[in-house]
This record gives structure tokens, C-alpha cells and sequence, in this order.
């Protein structure tokens, strides 16, 4: 988990009080990702991100993806958003599907 990257060197005391990935479910928020480099904008429910990071705190959360555009990860901006009811209707909202887990060998040289 990033999340100490996610908010630096922050107070614990602190980040104890940031809004997290479970306010902004209880307040209805989507996460707006864009990239201010290719223009690339995607919103995703805090509820799958929470599946994928856990409650983490919702400050600096782009520092965990990168632009499925460009794929940098410095022009990423994130913000919490409320659309209405009339801004729902036909929103694209990219929805958690699976989480595929990768099986990698890792190698070392031992001496006989
Ligand atoms: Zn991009």
C-alpha cells in the first residue's frame, strides 16, 4: 500500500482526520481522476477503491494510478465530486470488475 507515499509526512494525529475513501461513500462522492497532460478524465466509486487500497485517506490518492491515456502518473489530478441526480444520467463511471492477481517466478543464485 502507498498510502504513507499518499500523504507524505503527515501528523498521525492528523491524517486521522482527513476524509477518507468511506466519507466520500457516505456522502455520495465519485473520485475524478484526469490527466492534465493528455486531457484524459475518469471517475471512479470510492467503494472499488477501497477494495483495491483499503479506507485510505482520499489526499493525494492519484499517487496510486497512472493515466490509462499516457500513462504518466505526474499530470494526475484528483478531486471529489457530487454530481447530481441529473448529472448521473449518462455519466461514464469506471466500475471495479475483477482484481486479477499475477503470479511472477523470482529467481536467486545459490551456491551448492
Ligand atoms: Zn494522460
Amino acid at each position: 500500500m502507498k498510502e504513507r507515499k499518499q500523504i507524505g509526512r503527515m501528523h498521525p494525529a492528523l491524517v486521522r482526520h482527513l476524509p477518507t475513501m468511506s466519507t466520500a461513500v457516505t456522502h455520495g462522492q465519485l473520485i475524478k481522476l484526469s490527466c492534465t497532460w493528455c486531457k484524459t478524465t475518469h471517475r471512479y466509486e470510492p467503494a472499488d477503491l477501497m477494495q483495491l487500497r483499503g479506507n485510505v485517506p482520499f489526499l493525494n490518492i492519484e499517487v496510486n494510478f497512472r493515466c490509462s491515456g499516457c500513462g504518466k502518473q505526474e499530470y494526475l489530478k484528483s478531486d471529489l465530486e457530487v454530481p447530481s441526480a441529473k448529472d448521473r444520467v449518462g455519466m461514464t463511471v469506471r466500475r471495479l470488475v475483477e482484481i486479477k492477481t499475477v503470479q511472477r517466478p523470482v529467481w536467486k543464485d545459490v551456491k551448492l
